[in-house]
């Protein structure tokens, strides 16, 4: 079966080789110059790669993991010792440190957590830990129904201490939705540690060795076209044309700088678009069916990614960072972890900013003002003064991932469609994960899937290759 894929992200990309593994022709198109919508980064003119984010990979990604093991590639994630480590906002300039010892979870984490005394007291570990208990006995089933909670109603109706939310959760939320505890949903954290209590390796973090692009997306293509598939970038989807019945008969597609679109026929059509630019393109017979009216629930959490380049080393580790600022989430000096961008020399950090409302609407510079006031907290004694900044980057993403707030697992739709020849992938469709690059992985796997069972598409071809499982 050919079928068109608009979106070259994760989700699109994942798509594309399951397909291919399941003996279909995926023809991939992709609006921007670059693939990998989320993770996608540039040079710029000196060479200096800029990534639309920061990104961690984690042992429980077993999807992610299990794809780069098929293209060959596992040895591209360069896994860090086993910890969670916050800044003391309290403490200027120290550390405190979750070290997971390497022994069988759940007792592992919980180790972690009874071993550190800077951020906690016993009292508050032990309330903590009786919280947390209908998540872990009761599983992923009770942690669904906590969609009606955000994530500080739930750890109030636990009786659990303010301080634990403001010491770890603000952390931890800002850093997995870019949203702060009274507006995350409670599902999602619980889901993740759920993941992390469940899984020996689960938290353990990694890093991809360099860009994305060119790292992880394109062994993908160079995959999906030796099987057979097509990829294609600054191919913008303009329309989807339906139909009398509400089929797809087409994808309009092209028409930049002036040249007219053209048409990609298929025998099935994917969106791995984000929601937002789905939701743009809906065709409008299909505005009033059930599982795209719901996609109004849904939309894009704005997030920047700043990068500053130091003339000089910071005291930094190899290791993913929660600031605790109010500013910023997640940081790392990627000049340590990643080893493309190693530099013995001087430090280049990479952080986030979350949540981003007030900020997304500023110029860059006031942005970069203000995430250097916040590092001069995290690194007193070298900044501003020892250590000088070379060059600063700001990359604004208005819409990203789903706002994970409360009630949304109901408005996340499944893969395949009431549309017989029309899925949907991407990370804020249904699948166990959040809006993470696992979730889009297992998305676009799911979709893959989705149109392998599919009784109403022409199954021209005998399944071949790796089945998706
Ligand atoms: C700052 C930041 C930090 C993050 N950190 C982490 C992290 O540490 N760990 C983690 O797991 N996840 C992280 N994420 C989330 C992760 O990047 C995403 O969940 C994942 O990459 C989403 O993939 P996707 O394919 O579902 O969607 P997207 O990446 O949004 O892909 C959609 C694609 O569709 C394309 N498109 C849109 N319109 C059209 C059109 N008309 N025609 C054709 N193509 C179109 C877009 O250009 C894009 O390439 C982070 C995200 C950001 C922004």
């Amino acid at each position: 079966m050919r079928v068109a894929i608009a979106g070259g992200g994760l989700a699109g990309l994942s798509c594309a080789k399951y397909l291919v593994d399941l003996g279909h022709q995926p023809i991939v198109l992709e609006r921007s110059d670059v693939l990998g919508g989320l993770v996608a980064a540039w040079q710029d003119e000196d060479g200096d790669w800029l990534e639309t984010g920061l990104h961690a990979f984690f042992g429980a990604y077993r999807n992610m993991n299990q794809l780069m093991a098929e293209l060959n590639i596992s040895d591209r994630l360069q896994w860090k010792q086993h910890a969670l480590v916050f800044n003391q906002p309290e403490k200027p300039g120290t550390l405190s440190r979750f070290d997971v010892p390497d022994i069988p979870a759940p007792f592992n984490v919980i180790v972690s957590i009874l071993r550190n005394n800077d951020m906690l007291t016993w009292e508050q570990k032990i309330r903590f830990a009786i919280g947390l208990l209908p998540a872990i006995v009761r599983g992923q089933k009770y942690v669904e129904a906590m969609d009606k909670y955000s994530l500080l109603d739930w750890l109030r109706l636990q009786g659990v201490d303010e301080k634990v939310n403001t010491d770890i959760f603000i952390a931890a939320s800002k850093a997995l939705t870019f949203i702060n505890p009274d507006e995350v949903s409670a599902t999602v954290p619980l889901t993740a540690l759920n993941r992390f209590l469940q899984e020996r390796y689960g938290s353990k973090i990694a890093f991809l060795d360099g860009a994305p692009p060119e790292r992880l997306c394109q062994p993908i293509v160079e995959y999906v076209v030796r099987h057979g598939g097509e990829v294609h970038t600054a191919a913008p989807l303009r329309q989807i044309a339906v139909r009398g019945d509400g089929t797809v008969d087409r994808f309009v597609v092209g028409g930049l700088h002036g040249q007219s679109g053209y048409d990609v026929t298929a025998d099935a059509y994917v969106s791995a678009m984000s929601v937002d630019a789905f939701k743009h393109l809906m065709p409008e017979p299909w505005r009033e069916v059930p599982l795209f009216q719901k996609l109004q629930g849904l939309e894009g959490v704005p997030v920047i990614n700043v990068q500053v380049w130091f003339d000089a080393k910071l005291p930094t580790i190899d290791q993913l960072l929660f600031s605790r600022s109010d500013i910023l989430s997640v940081y790392a000096d990627m000049s340590v972890t990643t080893r493309d961008y190693e530099d013995a020399d001087r430090s280049m950090l990479e952080l986030v900013i979350a949540p981003a409302e007030q900020w997304i609407g500023r110029p860059d510079g006031e942005i970069i003002e203000a995430t250097l006031s916040e590092l001069t907290k995290l690194f007193p004694e070298h900044l501003p003064d020892k250590v000088k900044v070379r060059k600063a980057k700001v990359l604004k993403t208005p819409r990203s991932v789903y706002r994970a707030t409360p009630g949304r697992q109901a408005c996340r739709p499944s893969q395949a469609t009431p549309i017989p020849n029309f899925f949907l992938s991407g990370s804020y469709t249904m699948q166990e994960f959040l809006g993470s690059m696992e979730g889009a992985v297992l998305s676009g796997k799911l979709t893959a899937q989705a149109i392998a069972k599919s009784r109403s598409l022409p199954h021209t071809q005998v399944a071949m290759g790796a089945a998706a499982t």
